[in-house]
């Protein structure tokens, strides 16, 4: 009947909110035209009705299908935006700011509603109702608001990508999402990846107990001829330079986008394409230019897979083609007006130090570039310009845009790109891609948690993807200057999530100040190894880094132990470095070393600098109780004073320290002094090439300043008294208890200290020498500590008097003195303290 017909259903399953209101929006025709190719726009009724009907989807497609700039779209015409905002998260600075411009556009409106946010920049308004901002930005958010209730949908972009931060958010929303459907106001979230490795997301039942529903964009691509070179050369920059000319010269119409790993080094090729097919907006280039036919072309470059260069044959061959086709050009054309070199575009220093790039000291920049003589005859017959582009991260947005419109009538577009290109950013019309196969990556030290920028081969999945953007609007071609060897043997198929290279102590800390207490239980989408997680933990604990914390949510019974941050790890998280040694520099910063602690801590970082005998470093009093540290440390700064006065070379070969090594730390040295001055504030350090080595008491801070982030690895040393009988004695001279080891370890035979053998050391770390019948182990880089210390660098590594109860030292009264033991294997060995 009708009473029982307008009852309200009651369903068990919580229904989602689904808004009700359409959003009208008043798009430019032009843009329109240029959406409806886009292969997402025949799915939008299908994916909106799985946003509607779920909480999670996960969209993969071809980079370039719309996922990125369509999606949000959708979302806010069916009203998504209207009480809640719709948030989109990317891994890259470069691909928030020009998307959220770029979806403004299509949407008719503003950066006050379509609005970005990442660190150090951003134009949120309180009208923003599409929020693009870097994954690093709503990992902050979710600390101060868990629930994200500011948001209707949080959209995580490139998720294949795998950065830290969004494997981390994505284990969190796992969560998040279930607590907002619990409180009754739903949030979507859509997992949006190129088409790699997407079994990561939707089988992992860690992340998800039922795999969410996905939907494949299928992209229209065309055929594309992969082209390997037969050798490989190591100055891919200059190859990429003879490619692009080659391309330009000899084929058909179509852009060029060139794949190379780093600002300096895309600048430096635009400059250089400029500077060889030079643009004037004086001169009417639609009129001066007879266009190339395929028929015209070289078949070296279009129909040989191989390679389009490389035998003398080919050269000799090529320079007679070029020779003629000069001639003919001569005949024909007009003389070009002469061109001043002020004239065209440059592109300008953007101002940003490239603190990670290694260019300078490759040598790829330079300038002497003898093949290229070979090509001169073509780049002069050649009177079509080249409309050379940046693109990489750190480019200002205005000049990142112009990678999308179209070159002026008669030029070619090339743009010079990072791996931003490689699915980030889809660039219209290439036809040829030029690719280095090269990419930077952030490699992790495991020894000290520095992170350094090194150029590595791409992976294979990779190159596929860079390959593919050639194929956007037609059949296309990509030059892979590699040899297929190379492809096969060199590059792995894919890389390892960075959360799984990252060094455990460093993440775990990351993670823990995160207020991610229970990380060894995180859902990750790709788990680290739960042991060396565990290990990290306690050591950290050890350091006073982490401290325990009961959980009063239990009942007392099964009260969890959980660690948590302390203040002192508060502040040796912002140290871009392993916790040990993001301790000592915290410290450091107190007692206004941090210039030595840096420089200390980048010799450390590498190996072997020292050749030679400590002996030309002769020290006394704390100097020589500093130990090893201490003569690298002098060593660090006699070498900087000698590198100023250009006597490097000498200095090295004369004291012998390894060169490259010492090259080596100069950078380090650098790369550490300008990340801690962004993220420490009031740090302000200088590298001042004229250090002077520190004085008794500076000299006696460092040591403490080594205890404190190495207290876990402390040595005692072996009495001869504990030596058992009918051992020689002889052997345990430089032997040492440590405090993680049954076995004697030993002082390296070319450690200072053998010259004071002191009575306690902390060490960088243990090595084994020898054979297996001859096996010891030795530690190396190490310091003399006075014991008092103990109980104040590393309180948790001690314990007073018996029983070992609590961890601090306790003050006697009885006998006015301060008892306490260290644990370890010689945990028994209390001793008094003044
Ligand atoms: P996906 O995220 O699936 O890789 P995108 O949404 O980024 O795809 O790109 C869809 C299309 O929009 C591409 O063809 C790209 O060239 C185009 N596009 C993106 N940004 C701009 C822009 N600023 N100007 C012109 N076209 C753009
Ligand atoms: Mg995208």
């Amino acid at each position: 009947n009708s009473i029982s017909m307008n009852e309200p259903l009651k369903s068990i399953k919580p229904t989602l909110d689904v808004p009700t209101v359409h959003v009208d929006i008043k798009r430019d025709p032009k843009v329109q035209i240029a959406r409806l190719k886009l292969p997402i726009l025949g799915e939008e009724q299908r994916i909106m009705e799985l946003v509607n009907e779920n909480e999670i989807l996960i969209v993969s497609g071809e980079t370039g299908s719309g996922k990125t700039t369509q999606i949000p779209q959708f979302l806010y015409e069916a009203g998504y935006a209207e009480n809640k905002m719709i948030a989109v998260t990317e891994p890259r600075r470069v691909a928030t700011v020009a998307m959220s411009k770029r979806v403004a556009h299509e949407l008719a409106l503003t950066s006050k509603e379509v609005s970005y946010l990442m660190r150090f920049e951003g134009n949120v308004t309180k009208d923003t109702k599409i929020k693009f901002m870097t994954d690093g930005v709503l990992l902050k958010e979710i600390q101060s608001d868990f629930l994200l209730s500011k948001y209707s949908v949080v959209i995580i972009d490139e998720a294949h990508e795998r950065s830290v931060y969004t494997d981390i958010l994505l284990g969190l929303l796992s969560r998040i999402v279930p607590l907002r459907l619990k409180r009754g106001i739903t949030l979507r979230l859509i997992i949006m990846s190129a088409t790699l490795r997407v079994e990561d997301f939707t089988d992992n039942t860690r992340l998800f107990k039922t795999p969410p529903p996905t939907i494949k964009v299928e992209a229209r691509q065309f055929p594309v001829t992969i082209h390997f070179n037969k050798n490989t050369y190591s100055d891919y920059l200059k190859e990429a330079y003879k490619k692009a000319v080659k391309i330009h010269t000899r084929l058909p119409e179509g852009g060029i986008l060139i794949f190379v790993t780093g600002q300096q080094e895309v600048n430096y090729l635009v400059r250089k394409l400029k500077a060889s097919f030079p643009y004037r907006k004086d001169v009417d280039y639609t009129k001066l230019i007879t266009k190339k036919t395929v028929n015209d072309v070289d078949p070296a470059l279009d129909s040989e897979p191989e390679d389009i260069e490389s035998d003398d044959d080919e050269v000799e061959k090529e320079m007679k083609r070029m020779r003629k086709a000069r001639k003919k050009a001569k005949q024909k054309s007009k003389q070009l007006p002469k061109i001043n070199l002020d004239d065209y575009d440059m592109p300008e220093d953007d101002g940003q130090a490239d603190l990670v790039s290694d260019d300078d000291s490759d040598g790829h920049l330079s300038d002497s570039d003898v093949e290229e003589d070979t090509l001169a005859p073509a780049i002069k017959s050649c009177r079509q310009p080249l409309w050379a582009l940046p693109l990489y991260s750190m480019l200002g947005s205005e000049r990142q845009a112009r990678v999308f419109a179209p070159p002026p009538p008669g030029a070619r577009l090339c743009v010079v790109s990072t791996d931003v290109a490689e699915t980030s950013l889809t660039i219209p019309a290439i036809k040829y891609v030029v690719d280095t196969g090269k990419k930077k990556m952030r490699v992790y030290s495991h020894a000290t948690g520095a992170s350094a920028w090194r150029v590595v081969w791409a992976s294979r999945a990779g190159a596929e993807q860079r390959a593919g953007r050639a194929g956007r609007t037609g059949a296309g071609h990509a030059y892979r200057l590699y040899s297929a060897a190379v492809f096969q043997h060199d590059c792995p198929a894919h890389y390892e999530p960075e959360l799984c290279r990252r060094p455990a102590d460093d993440l775990v800390l990351m993670m823990k100040c995160m207020g991610i207490d229970k990380v060894v239980n995180f859902p990750y989408p790709t788990a680290p190894d739960k042991i060396q997680l565990r290990l990290a933990e306690k050591r950290l604990e050890v350091l006073g880094i982490l401290e325990k914390y009961e959980t009063k949510k239990f009942k007392k019974k099964n009260a969890e132990e959980i660690l948590k941050v302390t203040p002192l790890g508060k502040a040796v998280s912002a140290f871009p470095l392993l916790p040990r040694y993001g301790k000592m520099l915290a410290l450091s910063h107190q007692f206004n070393l941090l210039p030595y602690a840096i420089a200390l801590v980048s010799a450390l970082t590498v190996q072997e600098v020292m050749t030679g005998k400590a002996d030309s470093w002769p020290a006394t009093g704390n100097t020589l109780l500093l130990g090893d540290p201490g003569v690298l440390l002098r060593a660090v700064g006699a070498a900087e004073y000698a590198h100023v006065k250009g006597e490097e070379e000498l200095f090295c070969a004369k004291y012998g320290l390894r060169e490259k090594a010492i090259k080596e730390i100069r950078k380090l040295r650098k790369q550490l002094t300008s990340e801690i001055n962004l993220s420490v504030s009031g740090a302000n350090v200088t590298i001042d090439p004229e250090m002077k080595p520190p004085d008794d008491k500076q000299a006696k801070l460092l040591r403490q300043l080594l205890l404190s982030g190495l207290g876990d690895q402390v040595g005692r040393k072996i009495g001869l008294d504990e030596v058992k009988d009918g051992e020689d004695k002889r052997k345990f001279k430089y032997a040492y208890h440590c405090s993680n080891l049954e076995e004697p370890v030993f002082l390296h035979s070319e450690s200072i200290l053998r010259k004071s053998i002191p009575e306690w050391v902390v060490y960088q770390e243990l090595y084994e020498t020898g054979g297996t019948d001859r096996r010891k182990m030795v530690m190396r880089n190490v310091t003399a500590i006075e014991p008092e210390w103990l109980p104040i660098y590393v309180p948790q590594m001690c314990n007073l008097g018996e029983p070992l109860s609590t961890p601090e030292p306790r003050y006697d009264e009885a006998s006015g003195r301060v008892k306490c033991h260290f644990k370890g294997t010689f945990g028994l060995s209390c001793w008094e303290l003044p």
